[in-house]
């Protein structure tokens, strides 16, 4: 991995994140924005960032916009309902036996305070159950609003699996900064928008609010950059996956068809570079928010392992991972997209070309045969 993306992928998977609580993310991108004179950064009224590269000449009529979220399920401290007992608001999709006993940490000043979760406050029963609020017994006292996430190793970078406490989606975030990065340094032509938005893991509310507030230009096409549960067929190691659908819907065929031609242009110039296809109805991903929102959108995701920290086969809270492997080869499509985004058409070339070749290559034939 090239030096500057593995710093800017650790330093990214260091950083504290919950729904409605992104601010450490939000005042990376901002430095990150700052240092590189060929972006340009706006912020909407509900705070997602949209992040604007362009080099060159001509103008493309449909640019891609790639879309990340900032948080990742955790904690919001409330209020320390006794000297060491603190009440923390929980947020994001992890099930409930996952909670009492699980150690969480929470940046107070310079360091961290760190805790035990001793009960939960959840609404529903049995699996339809979500966690709403946590009793915390925690080491000194915890300020309102500050950010508790699981006290997890910070991130590992090895030569297969990238370790975290959260991929999901500081990986997806990360490999567009990566892409960024690239971009700048190597100079490369085209034009390409970034969106980073908030408060996905309680219902897409970012990315509703930036359809809402018109961020996202309307000639774009937009590619949801998510982390996936690992799924027979999808496996972590073998490509970043192109995802087709979710479990709510399927998304724009044009746009799909488009990130898969530019993968396929990238297998046949680099040997190192592999993809997969899939349907990923684990979840339900912001594609499908873009989609019903009136926008050509498609994802791309990592195969992600440990899925919202839940380690299911010793039944407790675990970093995620994703594979080193799948995270560069996200990082060079991301860069081949922006690079190609001059020949996305709406409909897919290719394959339209390919049948009328068959079709008339077997004209006669069929007329003849019947
Ligand atoms: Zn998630």
């Amino acid at each position: 991995m090239h030096a500057n993306h593995r710093k800017v992928l650790t330093e990214v998977l260091s950083l504290p994140t919950v729904p409605f609580g992104e601010h450490a993310v939000i005042e990376y991108i901002r430095r990150f924005c700052k240092r590189r004179p060929a972006l340009s950064l706006t912020e909407d009224q509900a705070g997602n960032m949209l992040v604007r590269y362009r080099r060159g000449r001509g103008t493309i009529r449909h640019p891609v916009c790639l879309t990340a979220h900032l948080d990742h399920p955790g904690f919001t401290a409330e209020r320390m309902t006794g000297a060491r007992n603190l009440r923390a608001r929980w947020r994001g999709g992890v099930r409930r036996e996952y909670f009492v006993g699980s150690r969480i940490r929470f940046p107070v000043g310079d360091r961290w305070v760190r805790g035990v979760v001793k009960s939960v406050r959840a609404r529903g029963r049995g699996k339809e159950a979500r966690v709403e609020t946590a009793g915390v017994t925690v080491g000194s006292p915890v300020p309102k609003g500050a950010v508790g996430m699981w006290d997890l190793p910070g991130p590992r970078i090895g030569d297969r699996l990238v370790r975290a406490p959260a991929c999901d989606d500081l990986a997806g975030v990360a490999g567009m900064l990566c892409c960024l990065e690239h971009l700048c340094r190597q100079r490369v032509a085209g034009e390409g928008y970034f969106l980073f938005t908030r408060a996905e893991e309680v219902g897409f509310i970012g990315a509703l609010a930036a359809c809402r507030l018109r961020t996202i230009p309307a000639k774009c096409i937009v590619v949801a950059v998510e982390t996936s549960s690992e799924l027979p067929g999808a496996r972590i190691g073998n490509g970043p996956v192109l995802r087709v659908g979710d479990r709510t819907s399927v998304y724009t065929p044009a746009a799909t068809a488009f990130c898969r031609t530019v993968a396929d242009g990238l297998v046949r110039r680099d040997r190192s570079f592999a993809y997969q296809r899939k349907l990923m109805d684990g979840g339900t991903c912001e594609a499908a928010v873009y989609c019903e929102l009136g926008f050509q959108a498609t994802g791309i995701c990592l195969a992600l392992g440990n899925y919202h920290n839940m380690d299911v086969k010793r039944r407790r809270i675990a970093s995620e991972y994703v594979s080193t492997g799948d995270f560069e080869n996200l990082e060079k499509w991301f860069v081949a997209l922006v690079k190609s985004g001059r020949s996305y058409t709406g409909h897919d070339r290719g394959f339209h070309a390919r049948l009328r070749k068959l079709e008339k290559e077997h004209a006669k034939l069929l007329r003849a045969t019947r």
